[in-house]
C-alpha cells in the first residue's frame, strides 16, 4: 500500500512565532499511515525540526542547491537541510520553475544532491493553463516526469506531487477527472520505468472544503498544500481528510 502524505509548503511565510501552529498542529495530528510533513522557509528548519522530535510529524525543505558546498551565495545544500533536521525537501515547485529558471535537468540535479544526503525528495510536476488549454498536459506531465527524475528514484526516496501552475494559490481546482486522468497518467509513466508505489500528491488550492474529494479520486495519495497549510486548523483537518480517506 502506497504511504498517504499531507505537506506543507510555507513557501517564504513564517516567523518565530509561526511555532506556535506547531505546538495546535501536532495534537491533530497522530502516527500510523498517515504522514504529516511541513516545509517552512529555511529560516525555520532547525526550530521546527527540534518541536517535531519524537512526534508524527516530519520536516521539509522548499530547495536544495545541486552542489555540495561551495560559492553559491544566498543558496542551501542538501546537506544543510539535512543537519537542521530536514528529512525531505520539495524540488521543481513551479514558482522555483518560474522565477528561477529551473529546468528539469536542474530538478535532477537537485534530487540526487537530496538522495545522497538522505533526503526524500518531493518532486513537483504541472502544466501551465495554456499547455492545458493546448490539449498537452499529459505529454507535459511525462516529459517532466522523464526529465526530472534521474534513474535510481524509488518510493523511498521521492514523492511526486502534480500541481497544476494554474490551480496555486488561486482557489482553482481541475475537475476531479481531471485530477483523475493525470494522476492514473503518472502511475502508469513511473510503472513503466521505475518500481511501482510511489505516493502521488495532487497540489492546487486544496482547502479542507474539497480535501475529501480530491482524496476520493484514484491514485490520489495526499496533498501538497500552501496556502492552507499555514494554519494548524486547516491543515490538520486536511490531515484527517485523508487519514480518513
Ligand atoms: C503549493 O504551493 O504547492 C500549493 C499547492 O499552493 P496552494 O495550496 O496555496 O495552492
Amino acid at each position: 500500500m502506497r504511504t498517504k502524505i499531507a505537506a506543507g509548503n510555507w513557501k517564504m511565510n513564517g516567523l518565530t512565532e509561526s511555532l506556535a501552529e506547531i505546538d495546535a498542529l501536532l495534537p491533530q495530528i497522530s502516527d500510523g499511515q498517515t504522514k504529516a510533513i511541513i516545509c517552512p522557509p529555511a529560516t525555520l528548519i532547525s526550530s521546527l525540526a527540534a518541536k517535531a522530535s519524537g512526534q508524527p510529524l516530519s520536516i521539509g525543505g522548499q530547495d536544495c542547491h545541486a552542489a555540495a558546498s561551495g560559492a553559491h551565495t544566498g543558496d542551501v545544500s542538501a546537506a544543510m537541510l539535512k543537519d537542521a533536521g530536514a528529512d525531505c525537501v520539495i524540488l521543481g515547485h513551479s514558482e522555483r520553475r518560474a522565477d528561477h529558471g529551473e529546468t528539469d535537468a536542474d530538478v535532477a540535479a537537485k534530487t540526487l544532491a537530496a538522495w545522497d544526503n538522505g533526503l526524500v525528495a518531493i518532486v513537483c510536476v504541472g502544466e501551465t493553463e495554456a499547455q492545458r488549454d493546448a490539449g498537452i498536459t499529459l505529454q507535459v506531465i511525462r516529459d517532466q516526469l522523464a526529465g526530472s527524475l534521474p534513474d535510481g528514484a524509488t518510493p523511498a526516496n521521492t514523492i511526486i506531487a502534480y500541481e497544476p501552475v494554474w490551480a496555486i494559490g488561486t482557489g482553482r481546482t481541475p475537475t476531479l477527472d481531471q485530477i483523475a486522468e493525470v494522476h492514473d497518467d503518472m502511475n502508469a509513466t513511473l510503472d513503466t520505468r521505475f518500481d511501482a508505489g510511489f505516493s502521488l500528491l495532487y497540489g492546487g488550492s486544496v482547502k479542507p472544503g474539497n480535501a475529501a474529494e480530491i482524496f476520493a479520486v484514484s491514485n490520489v495519495d495526499g496533498a501538497l498544500v500552501g496556502g492552507a497549510s499555514l494554519k494548524a486548523s486547516d491543515f490538520g483537518a486536511i490531515w484527517s481528510a485523508l487519514n480518513a480517506a
